[in-house]
């Protein structure tokens, strides 16, 4: 529910705001500008699959450090640009995918073996979504399609729902 405050008195701390001002406009930033923060990643807005995938990041490089010293050397080697203060956790060309916009550090191509994600038909940013979309919806999909075939042709429609929902998510 956008608030209704007039934008004259909105930043201006010594004049209290009227109670017919407060009819008279809408706030146009929600959160008002004042508070807005300087974006630290590719998707300031965040979302489930950016907090998943950051997570699988978080995971990916604990095991490489813990498996595969010897790969975070090379990869630290390989590592192109500087990063003041880096506070991004950058192993390979993966780490770089999320914080592309404000981390120094990168990759020259020929460096990067992931780069076959690239030639994937799917923004490169996307491709968590389409995995987790997929892996939600191919189960139930599936039951529903054999529910379909077993018990009754209604459950077409349904599976036909779900069909369409992954497609819209993917
Ligand atoms: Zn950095």
């Amino acid at each position: 529910m956008p608030r209704l405050i007039d934008p004259v008195y909105m930043y201006n701390p010594r004049v209290e705001a009227v109670p017919d001002a407060l009819v008279t406009a809408v706030v146009d930033h929600e959160p008002p500008l004042a508070q807005a923060a300087i974006p630290t990643t590719v998707q300031p807005g965040g979302g489930l699959c950016f907090a998943l995938e950051a997570a699988w990041g978080r995971a990916r490089r604990a095991w490489l450090r813990r498996v595969r010293p010897g790969y975070v050397r090379r990869m630290a080697g390989l590592r192109r640009g500087q990063c003041d203060g880096c506070t991004h956790d950058i192993i390979d060309a993966r780490d770089v995918k999320l914080v592309r916009s404000v981390c120094g550090y990168w990759f020259r191509p020929e460096d990067d073996r992931f780069r076959w994600r690239e030639r994937v038909p799917l923004a490169r940013h996307g491709l968590a979504e389409v995995v987790f979309a997929s892996a939600l919806c191919a189960p139930v999909l599936a039951l529903l399609v054999r529910s379909a075939v077993r018990a009754s042709p209604a459950w077409w429609l349904l599976a036909g729902a779900v069909g369409w929902l992954w497609f819209q998510l993917v």
